[in-house]
């Protein structure tokens, strides 16, 4: 490691994202509701992977809107 930013859900030490934590998810969703790009969030690329996912599921439960 050679930065001292670290992927959020590691330092939380989570597996899994799950998709009904809305709050943790609209952390990582720009003003447009677009999914922040790993530069600014720091997320790792395996929990990018969940986080993206999660997002979606969550969009299409209707607990998180497509647009603002
Ligand atoms: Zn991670």
């Amino acid at each position: 490691m050679t930065t001292d930013i670290t992927c959020y859900f590691c330092s939380q030490a989570a597996s899994d994202i799950d998709f009904k934590d809305v709050e943790i998810l609209s952390k990582f969703l720009s003003a447009a509701m677009k999914i922040k790009p790993r530069k600014e969030t720091a997320v790792c690329s395996w929990h990018q992977r969940k986080l993206s996912k999660a997002i979606k599921i969550a969009r299409q439960m209707a607990l998180l809107p497509y647009l603002p």
